[in-house]
């Protein structure tokens, strides 16, 4: 059980980092969440996810794009048994025309994030004698979009680090592994919805389907709910010999 463990989502204050943090919370898991802003409402969310289920919840300020503020959320934490490394923004743009500070934030927030975190927290999992790193990829860490080259390189990038740390800790305690959803309902996809609409000239239902979920076989987003579900399971004792791998859930996106 995780009750009673420590977990550190980065990116949490929004979409699927603060689904999986109020599904490791209902476990009975104390919670960290994470963004780059410091506001009020940051922290009474955590307020509120810790009374929701009755754990401690914390927020700690923390701009991913940063390596040492990225170690300095897992220290600051104090003690990290699962480290869900969430935090992601996109830009799309041609090769040619990537503007270069977009490509190295998003390299930085995306992959250099998860290198500086891990290595801030396998040594707190190694004295615990205990660890779950959980790296959220993408499909577009298995499979590629045009003019999505940033987002790409990195989500295949943590596809590989993933592997590494598994590598690193195959005889330990700890697994690693790296979660690949499709399209999941969270407000990054839903402010995309209405440009869709206009773009297209299409009702909601249409876009949605014929647009959005388009590499999504099954027509359908997956859930904030079932995210947690997965991240819930690879923390499991069930899951133990799971490491070093992807675990999609992309309604049949990777089957192609
Ligand atoms: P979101 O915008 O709701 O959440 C992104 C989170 O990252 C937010 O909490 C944001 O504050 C945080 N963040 C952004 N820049 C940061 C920085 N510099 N420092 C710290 N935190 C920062 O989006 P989401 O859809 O929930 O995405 C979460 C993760 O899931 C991302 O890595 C994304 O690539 C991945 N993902 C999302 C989908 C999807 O369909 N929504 C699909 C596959 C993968």
């Amino acid at each position: 059980s995780i009750k009673g463990k420590t977990a550190v989502v980065t990116g949490s204050n929004s979409g699927i980092g603060l689904g999986v943090a109020r599904a490791l919370a209902a476990e009975g898991a104390n919670v960290v969440l994470n963004s780059f802003t410091d506001r009020d409402e940051d922290h009474a969310l955590a307020e509120e996810v810790g009374k929701e289920f009755g754990v401690t919840a914390r927020y700690i300020k923390g701009d991913l794009s940063r390596g040492e503020e990225a170690r300095a959320l897992v220290e600051q934490a104090g003690t990290c048994d699962i480290l869900v490394n969430n935090a992601g923004i996109q830009h799309v743009a041609p090769i040619e025309e990537f503007p270069v500070e977009k490509w190295d934030a998003l390299i930085a927030i995306m992959l250099s994030s998860v290198f500086h975190t891990t290595a801030a927290a396998l040594p707190m999992m190694r004295k615990a004698g205990w660890g779950r790193v959980i790296n959220i990829s993408s499909a577009h860490g298995l499979r590629a979009s045009p003019y999505k080259g940033a987002y790409v390189a990195a989500k295949h990038g943590v596809v590989g680090f993933t592997k590494v740390t598994a590598l690193e800790t195959a005889e330990e305690p700890i697994t690693a592994n790296a979660i690949c959803p499709g399209y999941v309902m969270t407000p990054l996809v839903e402010a995309q919805i209405p440009d869709t609409m206009k773009q297209y000239d299409m009702d909601r239902e249409t876009a949605i389907r014929e647009v959005i979920l388009d590499r999504q076989p099954s027509k359908e987003f997956a859930t904030l709910e079932q995210l947690g579900g997965l991240a819930v399971f690879l923390c499991s004792d069930h899951a133990a010999q799971m490491t070093g791998t992807t675990h999609s859930m992309d309604g049949g996106w990777t089957a192609r």
